[in-house]
């Protein structure tokens, strides 16, 4: 560790509360992207971005257009400080947009009112990812602070609807595709293994979601009447559906093409014990599978998910026997699939394990790829090195089983810049969930990391 680092890591130190005093004012903002939550907390919440960005002197902080998206979308913060001669760039995203609540009922305290317990900050966005944010800030602080200015090149991307699919950041950064060069890109928007353990993320699955519809008679009938001599819609879809996948969602059909093998990873141990309690299974439930092969079948394999299912509603169904079900049936496929190639497959083998005359309709959604990195990049390197003096432990290179489609986006667009990515999560964050949370420490090891890397790309 040269002067200069020691002098930034001193100053993110001296402003620790300041940060943590800025992710608490950016979770107190209810922004929210999906409808109807309003709109105006995400406004709110860029303009104050934007103006820790512009305190910090970037060359250029503007907030991209495209020609295709409409001037009044919500906003997508771009800055950019010039690399020092000889300096590398690395370009940063994070979101500040968050998921909704929910029911409030289940939060043990309100999601937009943060607040501290035992070492952890609750509250909407805190883990997922206003904590992205505020680490990116405070690293630049740290420098601009400790030495006047940046050690390195560094753009910063800064978006509010990732949780709805990023609506309009592809078309937006391929139109400005001339600003975003950069020679590693940092995605803090992903989590660590478990608290205390830094997580380079190496690979994702791929996902894609298909809304099915099956008919089967002209229109209910009284189920006492016509039981057991009509056909019903529902056992007839958990037939179908069992035979395409095992209880615990891996599948048990044939994908188009084997899965190209992903990134070789050295993992801790599996403590069986401990992902039973974050599973949430009951006495009495084991895995049906030996403990080494449960991130496997999470991060390396396809599976299967009802995400949802009708047919009548449970207090207002009569005595009937349906003929319409619907439902949404969620796919993810590890890297080295096609997700859509899969997507059709699966629509295939439902089609064949239903009789032929049963109708189905299938729709799929916008699908995102798998994507997985190697390891060995140099700055790759780097990052894991400055991770490891951060949190006192070496990193470890795990997959993720969910998606991110900006992973890939960034490999297409920036060629031989590895993406890394980054974030705060850990196994008991409840991100999407009530009580959301961060592990400080982490917050605080995570920033350090952060810009300890900044220094270490300054030649
Ligand atoms: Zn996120």
């Amino acid at each position: 560790m040269n002067a200069d680092e020691k002098a930034a890591l001193g100053a993110l130190e001296t402003d620790w509360n300041s940060t943590l005093a800025l992710l608490k004012s950016l979770v107190a903002m209810p922004t929210v992207s999906f409808a109807p939550w309003p709109k105006e907390p995400l406004f709110a919440c860029a303009d104050r971005i934007e103006s820790e960005l512009r305190a910090l002197s970037p060359d250029l902080l503007t907030r991209l257009k495209s020609p295709e998206v409409p001037d009044d979308a919500v906003p997508v913060l771009f800055a950019h400080w010039k690399a020092p001669a000889g300096a590398k760039t690395i370009l940063l995203y994070a979101h500040y947009d968050v998921q909704p609540p929910m029911d409030l009922s289940d939060w043990t305290t309100p999601p937009f009112e943060p607040r501290e317990r035992e070492g952890r900050l609750y509250g909407r966005g805190t883990a997922d990812d206003k904590a992205g944010v505020a680490i990116h800030l405070a690293a630049l602080k740290a420098w601009t602070k400790a030495s006047g200015g940046l050690p390195c090149g560094v753009k910063i991307l800064f978006e509010g609807q990732e949780e709805v699919g990023s609506v309009g950041l592809e078309k937006l950064l391929r139109a400005n595709r001339g600003l975003l060069d950069a020679d590693a890109v940092l995605i803090a928007d992903c989590g660590n293994y478990d608290v205390g353990i830094p997580t380079l993320t190496t690979s994702l699955r791929g996902m894609n979601a298909v809304d099915v519809e099956l008919r089967t008679m002209a229109s209910p009938l009284h189920s006492g009447s016509w039981g057991g001599i009509a056909p019903d819609v529902g056992i007839m879809f958990a037939r179908a559906i069992a035979s395409l996948a095992d209880d615990w969602g891996g599948l048990s059909f044939e994908l188009p093409r084997p899965g190209e093998k992903g990134p070789e990873r050295v993992l801790p141990t599996p403590d069986e014990a401990l992902m039973r309690r974050q599973v949430g299974l009951p006495e009495g439930a084991d895995f049906p599978f030996p403990a080494d092969r449960l991130w496997r079948r999470c991060w390396d394999e396809p599976s299967l998910t009802i995400t949802s299912l009708e047919c009548g509603k449970v207090g207002e169904s009569g005595n009937v026997i349906h003929n319409v079900l619907r439902s949404r049936i969620g796919l993810r496929v590890p890297f080295g699939h096609d997700v859509d190639e899969a997507t059709r497959a699966l629509v295939e083998a439902l089609r064949k394990a239903l009789p032929d005359w049963v109708e189905l309709k299938a729709e799929p959604e916008d699908s995102a790829q798998p994507w997985a990195t190697g390891t060995d990049h140099p700055l790759t390197r780097l990052a894991a090195g400055a991770m490891a003096e951060a949190f006192g432990r070496d990193v470890v290179f795990a997959g993720c089983g969910a998606s991110i489609p900006l992973a890939q986006l960034f490999g297409e667009l920036l060629p031989g810049a590895p993406v890394l990515l980054t974030g705060v999560e850990d196994p008991y964050s409840a991100p999407h969930a009530p009580d959301e949370s961060l592990e400080l420490s982490d917050f605080f090891s995570s920033a350090k990391a952060e810009t300890a890397l900044l220094g270490r790309l300054s030649s």
